[in-house]
């Protein structure tokens, strides 16, 4: 547990939520400030600030509960689809910094968009390959 981590504390159990799911690595609960009906956010209960902090046991974890919470939203508070996804760091809108998955659950005619009505910079693509190239390098 991280002091001072809302999160943290949230699964401790030492502030209130709305706990939708819980098993031996992963906490689920209501967004408190939903985007649509049924916002659940996602975490692992071991504290990482930033996905790319994770191991992949707790990934793997992480995502499965996210599959399993997004059957279970889009079947009993009918929703036709979701938007599934993570904030990572500061500059790309996280608030909370202990990692959370947002399943925000879509219905017919909610007026929302998909994931790159999030940031659109129009990047020039005539170097894909280069890109392509350095991430390979990188990884
Ligand atoms: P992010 O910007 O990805 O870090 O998301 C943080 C999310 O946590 C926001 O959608 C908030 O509405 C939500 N949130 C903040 N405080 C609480 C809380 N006490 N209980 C439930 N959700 C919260
Ligand atoms: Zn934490």
């Amino acid at each position: 547990m991280m002091e001072n981590c809302l999160f943290c504390k949230i699964i401790a159990g030492e502030i209130s939520s709305e706990k939708v799911y819980e098993d031996d690595t992963i906490f689920a609960f209501l967004d408190i400030n939903p985007a649509s009906k049924g916002h659940t956010l996602v975490a692992p209960k071991k504290h990482f600030s930033r996905f790319t902090d994770m191991d992949a046991e707790n990934v793997a974890s992480l995502f499965e509960a996210a599959r399993k919470i997004t059957a279970a939203l889009e079947n009993a508070l009918l929703a036709e689809g979701s938007n599934i996804g993570i904030n990572d760091g500061e500059v790309a809108g996280q608030e909370i910094p202990h990692v959370h998955v947002h399943v925000i659950p879509r219905r017919k005619g909610d007026g929302g968009r998909g994931i790159k009505s999030i940031v659109w910079t129009e990047p020039d693509t005539n170097n894909l390959k280069e890109i392509a190239e350095k991430l390979r390098r990188a990884l």
